[in-house]
């Protein structure tokens, strides 16, 4: 029972990040894990985080989608949580993949401004209507998790709808997020880099640094660390990025980003750091076909290119084309640059193209995070 308590937080981790690419929702982990009526379960119980990401996979229809958690520091003690949880939180914690802060006060707002997020919170934010008008005049920007039949379900707080909606990044957002930035804090598991080692001293130890930086806090207009509440040094621009998607079967399954540092392989199961494994989600008969490494993205000055490194050849559609006279093999070693709406097949049904150019289809339930534990393979790239 434990070993099976661990693969589900391990699951839950895959979801959890505060990288401005990935991030799906803005929660804050002390008020979810607090949900006593979804299971009638003892006061804390951080499973709750896992059915409350369900439950927005549902309703985004795709899966695995992470959530950006505000911790308040005081959850890395609290009592009402298992010492087993407490060591889980604190590592996602050390590795930066959520935001502990002293004093979370209007972070999660502040979060979802910057991002174009929506929130899941069943906090009223009566007197920041002024700062953040959004919260009452979009509606699905902030909506309340609440017990339903087969799980939690979304209530919006105005508009009554309940599928959560994203909005744009602020123009603030922009801005900051045009730049990388470094916490003057050793160590710091958010803007990483320290004071005197030089500027790249630590990217090795934060390896989704800075691509995936999360967004400064604005303290007087000055970007501030979140957690030290230090002034950032601006590090130059960030670097660019491109975020890919895998559908399988007419589904998302997951996203992933692409920077110029890093080359990304996909497939059945990459032994490659960072590797998308799609072994989980694949028949037996895709299973034969995929290789373990698949096929090999790489962002060069913002050109997307797809080298063929499998054993059995892919090939891509362009502008997503589904008619087999369009489509273009991709043989062994063979690379293509990808022009807009291009779509790799490695496999029929198996797709990889920019993630706002593939929707996702078909008519679905995602693979619940509590289900797919025990083959939960996939994890977010940790130090
Ligand atoms: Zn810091």
């Amino acid at each position: 029972m434990r070993f099976e308590i661990s693969k589900v937080l391990d699951a839950i981790e895959g979801r959890v990040c505060t990288d401005p690419s990935l991030a799906r929702a803005v929660l804050d982990l002390a008020e979810v894990i607090r949900y006593q009526d979804l299971d009638g379960g003892r006061p804390a119980n951080l499973l709750r985080l896992g059915m409350v990401i369900d439950a927005l996979a549902r309703d985004l229809e795709e899966d695995s989608v992470p959530v950006y958690a505000i911790v308040h520091r005081a959850l890395l003690s609290d009592a009402d949580l298992t010492s087993n949880e407490r060591m889980v939180v604190r590592r996602w914690a050390d590795d930066g993949l959520v935001e502990v802060l002293d004093h979370p006060g209007d972070r999660m707002l502040e979060v979802a401004d910057l991002l174009g997020l929506p929130v899941l919170s069943r906090a009223r934010f009566d007197g920041l209507r002024g700062r953040f008008p959004w919260t009452v005049e979009q509606p699905g920007r902030v909506l309340a998790p609440v017990p339903g039949a087969g799980g939690p379900v979304f209530i919006a707080h105005v508009g009554g709808g309940n599928v959560p909606v994203a909005g744009t990044r602020s123009a603030t957002g922009e801005k900051l997020l045009a730049r990388q930035w470094r916490c003057p804090e050793p160590g710091c598991a958010l803007f990483g880099g320290g004071g005197g080692g030089g500027a790249f001293a630590d990217l090795a130890r934060v390896e989704r640094a800075p691509a995936g930086q999360p967004p400064p806090a604005l303290r007087g207009g000055v970007p501030t660390c979140p957690r030290h509440g230090a002034r950032l040094g601006d590090a130059g621009p960030r670097p660019r990025t491109e975020v890919l998607a895998v559908r399988i079967g007419g589904l998302i399954r997951r996203r992933f980003v692409l920077t110029e540092e890093q080359p990304v392989l996909v497939g059945r199961a990459p032994e490659e750091r960072g590797g998308i494994v799609l072994g989980q989600w694949l028949n037996d008969e895709a299973r034969r076909w995929i290789s373990r490494g698949h096929v090999r993205f790489e962002l060069r000055v913002g050109e997307v290119i797809v080298t063929d490194v499998s054993t059995n050849g892919s090939g891509v559609r362009p502008g997503g084309s589904m008619a087999e006279a369009d489509r273009i093999a991709l043989k062994p070693q063979q690379s293509r640059v990808l022009s807009a709406g291009d779509m790799v097949e490695l496999y029929p049904g198996v797709q990889v193209g920019r993630a706002g150019e593939l929707p996702s289809g078909a008519p679905f339930t995602p693979t619940s995070v509590m289900a797919e534990a025990p083959t939960m393979a996939m994890r977010l790239p940790r130090p």
